[in-house]
């Protein structure tokens, strides 16, 4: 009986390792852009897991998502462009129909930092934040950022642990793009990715060694990154198939307007075409809004919609299903241990849990479970036989 006494505690104490989300005083949201899993591995995080990138995986669309905690059919940023008119235009902050977490933080009267390695996505994702800092625009008590990618990735994060000095934020949203620059240029497997990748670890591990007490670090990604080498020169052939359809191309998928009779049989004969995605579909990709294209093109592997001579300058790309999977690594203050899945949109929920906001709306996320960690679960599997056997034993005695 001892014995058995032993291993039910056991058995108790790896249960107990897993559970709630806690309390922060303060959280930083880290996204490393196309930072692909197979790219960005972290070890020594007590949660760690599996993100999903909302469809489709772009950088605008995943950061709305993290920063709104509502998929982009709610929050209507459904790519990094939109069409206008048969014209090709750069979303802006006042077409995002969903509050973000800056604006919750100031109703709770607490502070919020958007800190963007992009200059373009400082003004559309941190236009509600209490200060944007990007290499455009920053504080005067920043240095000025270098201008390689090496050195403003260091900068970056140089600028997290003196703005936090100086400013006390409560929150912390920061894009950090090197691993998508390098992704697009040289691939995700290549010798170049690999190294910005340890560089970006690197710095992470130092980010996190450095935390005091009350915060918590959340680590993920706005999408992955998959090899390409061809393309489907989308607009190209179908003007001179003698359609007037207009593609808006969104990187390995394609948004069509104004589709033509006879364009849809077209473009589903086209070489690099994987899959046709009809509006019928759109609400369980939780792409159906108003502005959503009358159909959506999807690219076998190692395609991308792009027009023929611009694929010199692209080895890497997304907006496929094939880079929704994201990184998730989450420690310090309020976070247990274990294992977590979860949407790009259920963030927002879990940063609201740890900061205990009042959010004053509905997310189409929710906080994560955290469940026991995989090798830890077959360590459970092997004490729960032993103390089944024993039981056993026991019985027969
Ligand atoms: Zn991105």
């Amino acid at each position: 009986m001892k014995v058995l006494a032993v291993f039910m505690t056991l058995l108790l104490v790896t249960m107990s390792a897993y559970g709630e989300f806690g309390h922060a005083s303060q959280v930083i949201l880290l996204v490393v852009d196309g930072g692909d899993p197979e790219v960005l591995s972290l070890e020594g995080f007590p949660v760690e897991g599996q993100g999903t990138a909302v469809f489709p995986p772009m950088t605008s669309t995943g950061h709305i998502s993290l920063l709104t905690g509502v998929y982009p059919s709610h929050h209507g940023i459904l790519a990094n462009e939109y069409n206008d008119e048969q014209k090709t235009r750069t979303y802006t902050s006042d077409m995002i129909e969903a509050k973000t977490l800056f604006e919750i933080l100031k109703e709770n009267r607490k502070k919020g930092i958007f800190i963007s390695g992009k200059k373009g996505l400082a003004a559309l994702a941190g236009a509600t934040a209490n200060l944007t800092v990007s290499p455009d625009s920053y504080p005067v008590y920043l240095r000025d950022p270098p201008q390689d990618q090496e050195g403003l990735t260091r900068w970056l994060f140089e600028a997290i642990t003196e703005i936090d000095i100086r400013e006390h934020p409560d929150f912390f949203c920061v894009n950090i793009p090197i691993l998508d620059g390098v992704g697009h240029t040289y691939g995700p497997s290549s010798e170049e990715c690999e190294e910005a990748a340890r560089l970006v670890e690197d710095l992470i591990y130092s980010l996190r060694d450095s935390l005091d007490s009350e915060t918590a670090l959340i680590v993920t990604s706005d999408h992955g990154m998959s090899s390409v080498s061809k393309t489907v020169p989308i607009h190209a052939l179908l003007r001179a198939a003698g359609y007037a359809t207009w593609p808006l191309h969104v990187g390995r998928c394609a948004f069509l307007y104004d589709v033509e009779e006879g364009a849809r049989e077209f473009v589903s004969n086209l070489e690099g075409v994987e899959r046709i995605v009809e509006p019928d579909a759109y609400p369980t990709l939780h792409v159906d809004h108003e502005s959503a294209p009358d159909l959506i093109l999807v690219a076998k592997k190692g395609y991308l919609f792009i027009p023929e001579p611009l694929l010199q300058y692209y080895r890497g790309m997304h907006g496929s299903f094939d880079e929704q999977d994201i990184p998730l690594y989450m420690t310090g203050a309020g976070i247990s241990s274990g294992y977590v899945e979860c949407s790009q949109v259920d963030i927002a929920p879990l940063v609201v849990e740890l900061l205990g906001l009042e959010p004053g709306v509905a997310f189409d996320g929710s906080v994560p479970q955290v469940q026991e960690k995989k090798v830890q679960g077959y360590g459970i599997l092997v004490v729960a036989g032993v103390v089944l056997y024993l039981i056993g034993r026991n019985l027969w005695r």
